[in-house]
């Protein structure tokens, strides 16, 4: 059994090591610098307000866990979870909009909530506003952590089978050898260790740079006041019986602590804090993680909140606070062993509401190897390296702190730093007016305005104000003009890597679910966990003997072929350096004959195969395939050769009337044609079977997840991808939508688009298997509207492959 050492007695570190002794790992020692238990990090002094309704399935379903064990646990004859409620506040239209989505994004996770008038939520919190409220979102089983006792309960059920906390106690360093961990040195001296877990709240960075490592963690200061009695809350008895209570719009959240009111408020400028200049328990004059308040950020705070609750007109502030806790530059926690040293696991930015199901989901990772939940987004490994500057994190840290309540439609792209990484078509981009978001700090045009003319002859339905931001029918003429013709479309956010050496074959075969043809062809296949879980689709195109280059999703797949690779086998990155276009469409395989005297015929460069060869003066590779589902080509070539091969194309397209395309284009291509998309469609919570992509997976075994696989009966199947259909084309659905059968949430939409092809709006979701049959009727709830979808054929566009080997 390992020996593993925590640090921290935060919600995170005490639940961790709850969940580890609960599994039979009992070897664990828990450091806290603080007293025990109430140590002085963030969970000492938060409100501890749960609301589980997150855009993030993942995210939602670590609340979901939390609440239920909070709410299980006893300590004292006390509950460690107040389950009062919750109530979203909508004061205009486009808020009330909003929370029939975020409705919509807990019934797809499984939470109950619905929206309810406003005199219901005035029956159920007296204290609100009776004329300006339009509605709220009405949460049941949210409420209020009551997250020291619970530190308390899980910590002293973790000391009772085994475990040690080590108060008053700070880690200094971290032992290392032969880029494993060793162990931690403390204050009180040092401790072995072949498992250290970072569960260190806002002093990660510091921790972080014990080790050499840049976390994109960035502390800051929030304040929360609480009042004086309110002469309306008077006949209250107990802590809390109210919902909590949110006013997204005023940048507010409130909870009842017995006759008074607790009040939060992100309304004031981001207010960061270095790791390292955080005083000790020693110096901080109630606790290291509460600074003084700062009256002049609160301005602006209470007309929000007297707007909603008027009775906060008279009320005193009687405590207040300005207190430090962790964001980072996507928004979501730290999870897993790090990449740069083995052994040293990381669990930190996660709030309270997260902290019990962010704990479980660690405890399977470092026993199983692999969490039950899907945490890709969370991947400690998964930053691109600009993320990881001292400027950007501070930056995006902030500004997430800024938006944390704000209403974000799902294409939102950051708006600064912009533009940070361009790619070598950028300059060509401009010129055709392209339209950018962003994509792994990337520009990528999301169609251009060069082909507004288009429109005319290609039509799309129209959209509603939500669905037509960052949409132009453009996108839909796009698509039919490279059905017709040739697009050019920019696929170099794709990330791309090498793997040669040595027994890099073998390596792969391993790891990977595909049968790795000879030089020259290219394979579809999968990555999976020893649960057959898909961790990441990936494309290997085999170059020579032992010469891959290979499309990954993240640089999460780049890190776990790095961890595993032997000695002789090397993986590296090369996004950066090299660029790749898409050349698809009917016309593509003329267009790029004309540049060439190799011979491309379809008996020559069939579809999966692979040839080196120029096109003009440009050395590239050609692979004959394509994500959206016509011939056509991915070529790669160096990066200094970009825009040579943009211009060599473009000019020689002009006969072929090539046009450029967007990302918006190829997502709906793509969709008609059924390719999943990971993250999106599929993750590691899905067996290749139920996905639809049992066809990547070899025969036989001997790669990691066969066993686990070919256990799978594929007619015993509990939950399945499928492809629905709504019924009126101009019913436009996003993603994330709950899917519903005779009223109820059974299901979620991953991806949809209208398929301008078949003039059909698409929706891919997961249902359960007994409504997965083609023709089932279910509904797919919009906003505040059920539109009626049936499961259709997968895919709907070309199932023989015809024109992509044609
Ligand atoms: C004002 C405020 C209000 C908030 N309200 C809510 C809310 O309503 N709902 C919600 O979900 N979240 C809320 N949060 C966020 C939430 O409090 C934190 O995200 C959460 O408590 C973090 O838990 P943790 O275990 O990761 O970190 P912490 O609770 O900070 O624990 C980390 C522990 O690590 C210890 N440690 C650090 N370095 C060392 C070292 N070198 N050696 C030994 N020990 C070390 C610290 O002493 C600390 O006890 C709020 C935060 C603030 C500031």
């Amino acid at each position: 059994m390992p020996k593993i050492v925590i640090i921290g007695a935060g919600i995170v570190g005490c639940s961790l090591a709850d969940e580890l002794t609960e599994r039979g790992y009992t070897d664990v020692v828990v450091i806290e610098k603080g007293k025990l238990w109430n140590p002085g990090g963030s969970t000492s002094h938060a409100p501890g307000v749960v609301f589980q309704t997150n855009g993030s399935r993942t995210m939602a379903q670590f609340a979901r866990q939390t609440v239920e064990k909070l709410h299980s646990l006893q300590h004292g004859g006390e509950t460690c979870f107040l389950k009062v409620g919750s109530l979203e506040l909508a004061t205009t239209p486009d808020r009330l909009a909003e929370l029939h989505r975020r409705a919509g994004f807990a019934l797809s996770a499984g939470i109950n909530a619905w929206v309810i008038s406003s005199e219901e939520a005035l029956k159920m919190h007296p204290l609100l506003v009776r004329d300006k409220l339009l509605g709220a979102l009405y949460v049941p089983d949210d409420g209020i952590a009551r997250a020291k006792l619970g530190d308390e309960a899980m910590g002293e059920r973790a000391i009772s089978r085994g475990a040690r906390f080590v108060a008053n106690c700070e880690v200094v360093a971290i032992d290392q050898s032969d880029g494993c961990v060793t162990g931690v040195q403390t204050t009180q001296g040092s401790f072995p260790a072949d498992i250290v877990v970072s569960c260190a709240g806002i002093w990660g960075p510091k921790i972080g740079s014990m080790v050499g490592m840049s976390k994109a963690i960035q502390p800051l200061a929030h304040q929360l006041c609480y009042t004086a009695p309110i002469p309306e809350l008077s006949s209250y008895k107990t802590e809390a019986e109210l919902p909590v209570l949110r006013h997204q719009a005023s940048d507010l959240y409130f909870k009842q602590r017995g006759q008074s009111l607790a009040i939060g408020w992100y309304g004031h400028r981001p207010l960061p804090v270095r790791s390292e200049d955080i005083l000790s328990c020693e110096l901080a004059e109630v606790m290291p993680s509460q600074m003084p308040f700062t009256r002049e950020e609160w301005k602006g705070a209470m007309e929000g909140a007297i707007e909603v609750i008027p009775a906060l007109k008279n009320s005193e502030i009687v405590e207040s606070m300005n207190g430090l806790f962790s964001f980072t530059v996507d928004n979501f926690p730290l999870m897993g062993e790090w990449s740069g040293l083995k052994g040293f696991w990381v669990a930190e930015a996660v709030w309270i509401t997260h902290g019990c199901g962010v704990a479980r989901a660690m405890a399977e990772w470092i026993i199983n190897g692999h969490p039950s939940l899907a945490v890709h987004e969370c991947d400690v490994n998964r930053f691109e390296t600009h993320q990881l500057g001292s400027l950007h994190i501070e930056e995006r840290g902030a500004q997430n702190y800024v938006e944390v309540y704000d209403l974000l439609h799902p294409l939102q792209p950051m708006e600064s730093p912009r533009p940070l990484r361009t790619t070598g078509f950028y300059q060509r981009q401009q010129e055709l007016g392209g339209f950018f978001l962003e994509a792994s700090g990337y520009e990528r045009p999301h169609w251009y305005e060069a082909n507004a003319g288009l429109v005319a002859r290609y039509s799309s339905p129209p959209r509603d104000e939500w669905s037509s931001k960052f949409w132009s029918p453009i996108i839909g003429a796009e698509v039919l003009t490279v059905r017709d013709g040739v697009g050019l479309f920019d696929i170099t956010t794709l990330k791309r890597i090498e793997v040669t050496g040595n027994g890099a074959l073998e390596f792969l075969e391993r790891l990977t679910t595909g049968k790795l043809k000879k030089p020259g062809s290219i394979t579809y296949c999968l990555m999976l966990n020893e649960r057959a879980g898909i961790m990441s689709d990936i494309t290997v195109m085999r170059r020579g003997e032992r010469d891959f280059f290979i499309g990954v999703n993240s640089n999460t797949d780049i890190n776990y072929l790095k961890q595993l690779a032997p000695d002789t086998v090397h993986v590296r990155d090369v996004t950066p350096g090299t660029v790749g276009l898409g050349l698809f469409g009917p016309k593509s395989r003329e267009l790029a004959q004309s540049l060439t005297r190799d011979d491309l015929s379809n008996e020559t460069l069939g579809y999966f195969r692979l040839k080196n060869i120029y096109l003009g003066h440009v050395p590239v590779m050609l692979c004959r395939l394509s994500y959206v589902g016509e011939l056509g080509y991915e070529i790669y070539t160096t990066a200094d050769f970009a825009l040579k091969l943009w211009d060599t194309l473009w000019q020689a397209g002009k006969k072929y009337g090539l046009i450029a395309a967007g990302r918006g284009a190829f997502n709906s291509m793509r969709l008609e044609k059924g390719y999943r998309s990971y993250g999106t469609d599929m993750n590691s919570e899905h067996n290749p079977h139920e996905a639809g992509l049992s066809f990547a997976v070899r025969k036989g075994g001997g790669y990691r997840g066969a066993v686990a696989f070919n256990e799978v009966n594929p007619n015993a199947l509990s939950r399945r991808l499928v492809c629905l259909v709504l019924e009126n084309p101009q019913h436009v659905v996003l993603g994330k939508e709950p899917v519903l059968h005779q009223g109820n949430a059974v299901g979620y939409v991953t991806s949809a688009y209208f398929g301008h092809n078949i003039g059909k709006q698409l929706a891919y979701a997961w249902v359960p298997a007994e409504l997965s049959t083609q023709g089932t009727g279910l509904a797919i709830r919009y906003f505040d509207r059920d539109y009626p979808a049936t499961v259709g054929q997968d895919p709907q566009y070309d199932p023989q492959m015809k024109r992509l080997r044609s």
